[in-house]
């Protein structure tokens, strides 16, 4: 077997995540390796811990990036969180939530499951009621942005219900980071979890994390040890805090943190308000386009996701079929439906460097490109 060097093609990425990245991002991606506790090493994480600080908007100390993708920074938060027997209310409105149910019972909790349809956003009036049924509920968790479906949840107006009622909250911020508001300090969310490849724009592989001072009481209180030694955080701490000296845990990604370090850099120069804004603008044109193919938004205008964007494929048009025709003919993927909407939708992301007008027009044209082959050569019925 002959083998050669890797060289992907220049794929425009307009599905759930990875997004396309800033060509700033990938040459900080080439800077040398430092050691992960060199000096100047550990001032670049100080300065890391900032910029996320701004990304959630929160002053928590607790603000660090896990060294594994957005599923793992769930994963961190239930096991840190949770101690067997404990409730918790999980909000499940498609495949995260989900994903979130998992977690409590492999920790050995017990989920109360709020269930919304497959493209509808949380229903706080339910999650609520929930609350009252099961007093013994300790925690809600919920995902503010459904990149399964194409839903927003309001994270302010449940943050404001778990706090009146003394419950913490675990929230998903994978898909919202930077994409649409997230005040994480005003909303008064205790444990949220990010990922680095959509809105932010980074490669994949990191997960943004931050703790409120109620959070790291309850892990600070815990009885039992959190079962997974690698995602304890309160053996993570020593090596993310800049007063102590820093100890080792595992070996940092150093140069996955350059590029996450330069993309939220990106963020901060563009602004949080602007960047939700261009994602909004985007949005609106992408959808106009796709109103004028024809498509529809399975998802209800008021509770719609500008950066993910689910469209009904339309009658007689093969999925599969459209996507690997755009791959192929236009470098451009879009995403396919996940759980429920398999092969009855898509998925259309505009995350990060990825909303943007040429991303938009490229679209639009391969997808009325693509459909015009399809009835071309699908005999009506
Ligand atoms: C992508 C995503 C995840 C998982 O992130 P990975 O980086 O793929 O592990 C979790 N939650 C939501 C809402 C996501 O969109």
């Amino acid at each position: 077997m002959n083998i050669q060097s890797f060289f992907p093609p220049r794929r425009t990425l307009m599905g759930p995540g990875p997004s396309d990245i800033h060509p700033r991002v990938l040459q900080a991606l080439s800077r040398p390796t430092i050691g992960h506790l060199d000096p100047l090493f550990i001032q670049m994480m100080d300065e890391l811990k900032s910029l996320l600080q701004y990304a959630f908007q929160t002053n928590n100390e607790f603000t660090i990036a896990v060294s594994a993708p957005g599923s793992a920074g769930m994963e961190a938060c239930f096991v840190n969180l949770l101690e067997p027997g404990d409730t918790v209310i999980v909000c499940r409105n498609g495949v995260f939530g989900e994903r979130m149910r998992e977690n409590v019972v492999r920790c050995g909790a017990n989920a109360v499951l709020v269930d919304n349809e497959w493209g509808q956003s949380v229903s706080v009036d339910k999650v609520e009621q929930a609350i009252r049924e099961h007093p013994e509920a300790k925690i809600l968790a919920f995902v503010h942005a459904e990149t399964s479906t194409g839903a927003l949840s309001d994270a302010e107006a449940l943050g404001r219900l778990a706090k009146q009622h003394g419950l913490l909250t675990i929230v998903d911020t994978v898909t919202s980071l930077g994409g649409v508001p997230l005040y994480v300090d005003e909303w008064q969310l205790d444990a949220v979890y990010s990922g680095s490849q959509k809105c932010l724009s980074c490669v994949p592989g990191l997960s943004p994390l931050t703790f409120s001072p109620a959070a790291i009481e309850k892990i600070k209180s815990r009885k039992t040890p959190v079962q997974s030694w690698f995602l304890d955080q309160t053996l993570v701490m020593g090596y993310w805090s800049g007063q102590q000296k820093r100890s080792y845990h595992h070996t940092a990604p150093v140069n996955t943190l350059y590029a996450l370090h330069e993309a939220l850099l990106l963020l901060q120069e563009e602004s949080l308000e602007s960047s939700w804004r261009r994602h909004q603008q985007m949005h609106q044109q992408l959808r106009s386009g796709l109103e004028q193919l024809g498509l529809t938004f399975v998802v209800e205008e008021s509770e719609r996701l500008p950066q993910l964007n689910t469209v009904r494929i339309p009658e007689g048009i093969e999925d599969e079929w459209v996507r690997t025709y755009l791959l192929h003919h236009y470098n451009l993927e879009i995403g396919a439906g996940l759980g429920q909407f398999a092969g009855n939708a898509w998925r259309i992301g505009l995350m990060g460097y990825s909303a943007r007008t040429e991303n938009i027009a490229l679209c639009l044209k391969a997808l009325e490109d693509a459909l015009a082959q399809c009835q071309a050569s699908v005999p009506m019925r």
